[in-house]
C-alpha cells in the first residue's frame, strides 16, 4: 500500500468523527512521538521512519478499510446435505490492543455448523484478519468474528475460541511472559448443546 490507496472505506460500528488525516500529519506525530522519547527525529537512522511507521500502521490496520460481511456473501449450497460441524483450527493472527497499541499475537479456531450453505474456507481466515487489523480487545475481536459470522451465513450454530499474549502485559506493565488469554463465544447449538460444545473444545484442544 501507499499513498494512492482508496480513501479509507470506514464500517459503520467504526464510524470515525473526523476525516482521516493526511499521511504526512501522521508522520509529523511520529516525529512528536520521537522528540518525546528523547532521540532526535532528525539523526540519519530516523529520518525516514516516520514514513515507515506510517506504512506499518497502514498494514496493521488495513482491517478497517476491508467489509467482512462482504467477504462471507459468497457461498456455495451444493453441499449434498452436509451438515456436520466446520471448524478451521489455530488461524494464526496479528492485532493490537486498543488501549496500548501493543501487538497481540494469538490464535483463533472457528467453528460453524452450516444451515443448508458453506462459505469458502479461507474466508473464515479472513474474517479473523479483518477484525485483527483494526484496534482491539480478544474479547470484542471473539464476538465480532462469531457474530458477523452467525449474521451473515445464518448457520445452525457458530463457536470462536481465541488464544492470544498480549505485548501490553508481556513486555511492559505487569511484564508476564507466558500468560495467555482464552476468550470465546458460542452462538446457537454451540451454545444450547453442550455435546456440540464439548466436541468444539476438544478439537481447539
Ligand atoms: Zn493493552
Amino acid at each position: 500500500m501507499n499513498a494512492t490507496m482508496p480513501p479509507t472505506k470506514w464500517t459503520e460500528k467504526t464510524q470515525p468523527q473526523a476525516e482521516r488525516p493526511e499521511r504526512a500529519e501522521v508522520e509529523a506525530a511520529v516525529r512528536t512521538i520521537i522528540r518525546w522519547t528523547g532521540d532526535d527525529p532528525e539523526r540519519a537512522g530516523l529520518l525516514d521512519t516516520p514514513a515507515r511507521v506510517a506504512r506499518a500502521f497502514e498494514e496493521f490496520f488495513s482491517g478497517y478499510a476491508q467489509d467482512p460481511v462482504e467477504i462471507l456473501q459468497r457461498t456455495f449450497e451444493e453441499i449434498e446435505g452436509y451438515d456436520e460441524m466446520i471448524v478451521l483450527r489455530g488461524v494464526r493472527f496479528e492485532s493490537h490492543c486498543e488501549h496500548h497499541m501493543a501487538p497481540i499475537i494469538g490464535q483463533a479456531w472457528v467453528g460453524y455448523v452450516p444451515d443448508g450453505r458453506v462459505v469458502g474456507i479461507s474466508k473464515l481466515a479472513r474474517v479473523v484478519d479483518i477484525y485483527a487489523k483494526r484496534l482491539q480487545i480478544q474479547e470484542k475481536l471473539t464476538a465480532q468474528i462469531a457474530n458477523t459470522i452467525n449474521d451473515v451465513l445464518k448457520p445452525q450454530g457458530v463457536a470462536v475460541v481465541i488464544k492470544a499474549s498480549h505485548n501490553c502485559m508481556t513486555t511492559r506493565g505487569i511484564h508476564k511472559p507466558g500468560a495467555d488469554l482464552v476468550t470465546s463465544r458460542m452462538l446457537g447449538c454451540f451454545r444450547d448443546n453442550p455435546l456440540t460444545r464439548q466436541e468444539f473444545l476438544s478439537i481447539t484442544g
